[in-house]
């Protein structure tokens, strides 16, 4: 009579460790760690950076370890290719990772790989192979067309879809009829599937860091735990991965809770001490009124690329995901706006359960909280950082007179009229482009359109040569102000204000003047302070730009 062992060496053979060999080579860590899992995709995806800002902060403030692997049993992709990206993209929000996928071979630290899942076959094979020796794994060549059956069969009878009990052809095999079945069917693939030890009544209850405890029915399903291709599914992959990494503490998506009950059938069946879970609602977003999971596909706002290149500060955008994940992260940002994260203790209870909502407009409004906050030259440095990255042109702008275009940048700053003018870093590009003169030229037609609009622009002429002379004379950086020209455009036959507009025979008012003025300087009707640009800009530039009136 044939054994379990021997069903197992004739589907998996030469297969020569065993589990225990791999627990002693991959050792109890000196401290807990944490990880994420994400499949090869092409680029950071604001999930994936979610995941990983939570993870990586939560194992930092307890001086943990946090490895990336990278989990292609589904997706061939360009795997090293994608795994090196979001090494980097990564790193660009902080993030660093202590042991990742093709950093193998560069220090000890790496002692826990292969950190790419289509490199750990061998591993895989030998738990799967301890299941089938114990009777708790069997084949399975049911086909595409047997299964849909059943579905349809299932659903017609209101019956709980799935593969178990009766439903299930091959769980009633003894190993002399496996052996058999597995001869006369040669020529067709056949998948692995645990054998549950719970039927449809069983209830489990099981804690959750974020949840507490939670109680659901357990799992009944005939699991597959083998594709017909040798690469395993999420579900085995998950036990021995995070079992030989030595992971103490999975936080994941809470897509994956209602696995919890096979997941902990698995290490129960292994004899292995699950690690602690923790359930994150996935970032969602308002469809319709209708909440629903952020998508690749559907919103290219979740590409981090995108929002990156939008320039949003990445200052901002970890601000912005730790807001999103924990109810405490706001009021301690109100206390201290410029403290660093590090200052901030994240706590796994204090995250929301419910899906935190991916809202571009408060998204923006803690972008410009930033940006108002930071010193100017903070504002600077990050601005020419991000240049670099996306905007070549502008950066070499930027280096060509920093200190010209961080006095620009600064007008009004942190004053009592502080306009908080920059939501997004491209707001600075276009309110500072103007300063420049070749960029200022390149818009004469703009001006031109823009003073066309006023029919008064077009009388001018005197006052234009009076102001410039006045200016040439009465330059004085700091102390050019508005009252000063008042004086002027009164004698041009402008109203200082509204109120003597209407009372007077004025010719215009003064805001006219100014309107002329912001388009003549800046080919633009809204501007900063104009008194303080022509400052930045200086007496030559002023009556430079100015005389191409005349
Ligand atoms: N590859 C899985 C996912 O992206 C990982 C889940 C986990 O963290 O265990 O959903």
């Amino acid at each position: 009579m044939a054994t379990w062992h021997d069903v197992a060496e004739l589907l998996l053979p030469g297969v020569d460790s065993d589990i225990q060999k791999l627990l002693d080579k991959y050792p109890q860590r000196n401290c807990v760690c944490t990880r994420i899992a994400p499949s090869p995709t092409g680029y950071l995806h604001f999930g994936s950076l979610f995941t990983a800002l939570i993870n990586w902060k939560y194992a930092k403030q307890n001086n943990w370890v946090f490895f990336l692997r990278i989990e292609d049993t589904d997706q061939k992709r360009e795997v090293e290719w994608a795994a090196t990206s979001l090494v980097q993209s990564l790193k660009k929000f902080w993030i660093e990772i202590d042991e990742w996928p093709l950093g193998e071979n560069e220090s000890d630290k790496w002692n826990y790989g292969p950190y790419i899942q289509s490199k750990r076959a061998d591993f895989y094979k030998v738990f799967i192979k301890y299941l089938i020796e114990k009777g708790l794994a069997y084949p399975c060549w049911m086909s595409e067309e047997e299964l849909n059956e059943i579905r349809d069969q299932q659903t017609k009878n209101k019956q709980i879809p799935g593969i178990y009990g009766e439903f299930s052809k091959y769980r009633k095999l003894n190993p002399d009829e496996v052996i058999a079945k597995f001869h006369e069917m040669w020529d067709t693939f056949s998948v692995i599937r645990f054998r549950s030890p719970a039927d449809l009544t069983k209830k489990i209850i099981f804690s959750d860091e974020l949840r507490w405890v939670v109680s659901m029915i357990d799992n009944y399903n005939d699991i597959v735990i083998l594709k017909w291709d040798g690469l395993p599914t999420y579900h085995l992959a998950h036990i021995v991965d995070d079992t030989l990494m030595r992971t103490s503490l999975v936080m994941r998506w809470d897509e994956w809770l209602t696995s919890v009950p096979l997941h902990l059938q698995l290490f129960q069946a292994f004899g292995l001490t699950a690690p602690r879970y923790c359930h994150v609602a996935p970032v969602s977003k308002l469809d319709e009124w209708k909440k629903r999971k952020l998508s690749k596909r559907h919103d290219p706002e979740a590409d981090v690329r995108i929002l990156f290149e939008r320039w949003y500060s990445v200052q901002w955008l970890i601000d912005y995901i730790l807001n999103l994940a924990s109810s405490s992260f706001e009021d301690r940002r109100k206390e201290n706006q410029l403290a660093d994260i590090s200052e901030f203790n994240f706590e796994l209870q204090k995250m929301w359960v419910a899906a935190p909502l991916f809202d571009e407009v408060k998204l923006q409004w803690i972008n410009n909280q930033y940006l108002s906050a930071i010193s100017t030259e903070k504002l600077f440095d990050e601005t020419l950082e991000r240049a670099e990255w996306f905007d070549n042109e502008f950066a070499e702008l930027l280096k060509s007179n920093p200190d010209y275009y961080r006095a620009a940048m600064n007008i009004e700053r942190h004053t009592e009229k502080d306009p908080k003018r920059f939501t997004v870093y491209p707001d600075v590009k276009n309110q500072i482009l103007f300063f420049d003169d070749e960029n200022w030229e390149k818009w004469a037609e703009t001006r031109k359109n823009l003073l066309a609009e006023n029919e008064n622009f077009s009388k001018l002429q005197d006052f234009v040569r009076t102001y410039i002379d006045e200016v040439k004379l009465e330059w004085v950086d700091t102390l050019w102000r508005f009252e000063q020209l008042k004086e002027i455009w009164k004698r041009f036959g402008y109203a200082a204000n509204n109120a003597e507009f209407k009372l007077w025979w004025y010719i215009g008012k003064v805001g006219d003047l100014a309107m002329f003025l912001r388009i003549q300087l800046c080919n633009a009707k809204q501007t900063p302070d104009l008194f303080s640009l022509m400052c930045v800009m200086g007496k030559d530039r002023v009556v430079e730009r100015l005389s191409e009136y005349l």
